[in-house]
């Protein structure tokens, strides 16, 4: 398959071609959630925007593996259970199995290996021991490995920071670890605590560092120079800094591309949880369904910040209603089920995705379809209406907005009797006793939608 893809490379800060590792199969590490909370809408764009990539490269003719960690030991899971009065370990499986469940939400296809931190220990272990021995990591007795930032020359190439001002900013902080050899230098391994979890180790029993989990994993999972190493951009630094320094450091070429999803702003400003505007995930998908967020997300390019609120989502919301209606007018229609889909909308579509992901042009071409295939049926010419139904349902799925069948129930036999005998009766004018079935149907859960070829129900 010739190179047609290009992306934005967060190492190179530029537009390159998507050349795999191995011809024809992609390679994909994005860093997963520490489970130590309910999952937030910035969790759910960054798991929508990877989806999306996986799923079009896929869709694309390309055979894709897929890695995404769960982070299961780290300072924050600790404290929370220390608070609860739990163990870590109950404290990240609850928040895991909250994150599945607002993936499933999502349609957010499971990860091919979803690597478990704390099932790692001894990988991590070994590629310290290398640093160690290249003399990129040294230990404090009681205290840990530390890695040695400046003895490694590419520190900063991911993130664009300078050492000389990394160590400036550093030096002006109050806090200084005076043992460490760099205020910089970061911990590969942590020394064990009274009361913390902890693993036996060369260095004395202690935990691993979170930057030393994923860079161990994915090299395990996708081996050395694995295609594209993706997340969230406030990841950038310095985790993926870290995790880059790490690998490179002990003589494994890391990641040939870097993607970084942008961030969540709700109401102007950035979300976070000490400016109060901070929303689950779970909220936002009971109140307008997990396809909304997900298209509420594709509408903005993945690496803009996007404003996430209620308005938008709801905006989104109408326009996956717009697919479903189409869906069932289709159904209604007797539409062909079988029509080859629309050529130049394809070509369309793929040319905005094959630009960096372009998702907002590409959504643009699925609405598009939406549209000529509903004049399409309103002019009865089912052939072009059949054409641009299948392209619509075909590339919305490539972007895994999944279409819902109609569901019309035990009851629908006695549903399309009143609606018949509804239509009879707006026919001769009764239109008070058109709005009486109307209002029973709608106490039964029954939406109506009247159109040029009739009436139409769903639930
Ligand atoms: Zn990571």
């Amino acid at each position: 398959m010739t190179v047609r893809i290009r992306l934005h490379d967060t190492l190179l800060g530029r537009r390159v071609n998507l050349s795999p590792r191995v011809p024809g199969s992609v390679s994909i590490y994005v860093c997963g959630p520490t489970v130590y909370d309910a999952p937030h809408l910035g969790h759910g764009r960054t798991a929508v925007v990877f989806d999306s990539i996986r799923r079009y490269l896929t869709w694309s003719g390309l055979s894709v593996m897929f890695v995404s960690n769960i982070t299961d030991i780290e300072d924050k899971i600790i404290g929370r259970a220390a608070r609860e009065g739990l163990t870590e370990s109950e404290v990240a499986r609850t928040y895991e199995d909250a994150y599945w469940f607002e993936m499933d939400r999502l349609d957010v296809l499971r990860p091919d290996e979803t690597p478990h931190a704390t099932q790692y220990i001894s990988e991590m272990l070994e590629l310290i021991a290398e640093l160690i021995e290249k003399d990129h990591a040294y230990v404090i007795e009681g205290q840990g490995v530390y890695f040695d930032v400046p003895s490694y020359d590419g520190y900063g190439e991911l993130s664009n920071r300078k050492l000389e001002d990394l160590l400036e900013g550093a030096g002006s902080r109050v806090e200084i670890d005076t043992a460490k050899k760099s205020p910089v230098d970061f911990a590969l391994w942590k020394a064990a605590k009274p009361g913390e979890p902890d693993w036996e180790s060369p260095w004395g029993r202690g935990r691993p560092g979170w930057h030393i989990e994923c860079t161990a994993m994915s090299l395990l999972l996708l081996g050395e120079a694995f295609d594209i190493h993706g997340g969230g951009d406030d990841l950038t630094f310095p985790h993926h800094e870290n995790e880059r320094a790490q690998a490179e450091a002990a003589g494994h070429p890391f990641a040939r591309h870097w993607i970084h999803s942008g961030m969540v702003m709700v109401g102007g400003e950035k979300m976070s949880k000490s400016l109060g505007n901070f929303t689950t995930l779970g909220e936002a998908i009971d109140a307008h369904g997990g396809r909304a967020v997900r298209v509420a997300v594709l509408q903005t390019h993945y690496r803009a910040q996007t404003e996430l609120g209620p308005l938008e989502i709801e905006a989104a919301g109408k326009a996956v209603e717009r697919l479903d209606a189409l869906a069932r007018r289709a159904s209604a229609n007797d539409l062909p089920e079988d029509c080859a889909t629309d050529t130049a909308s394809v070509n369309t579509f793929s040319a905005a995705m094959d630009d960096d992901f372009g998702t907002p042009a590409a959504l643009a071409v699925v609405f598009d379809a939406i549209s000529t295939a509903n004049s399409a049926i309103d002019a009865g010419d089912l052939f072009t209406a059949g054409t641009f139904a299948a392209t619509a349902f075909e590339l919305a799925a490539a972007l895994g907005v999944i279409v819902k069948t109609p569901e019309r129930g035990d009851d629908a036999d006695e549903i399309d009797a009143l609606v018949l005998k509804r239509e009879e009766a707006r026919a001769s004018r009764d239109f008070a006793g058109a709005d009486r079935i109307r209002d029973e149907l709608a106490q039964r859960g029954v939406v109506l939608e009247d159109g040029p070829s009739g009436t139409q129900w769903h639930r």
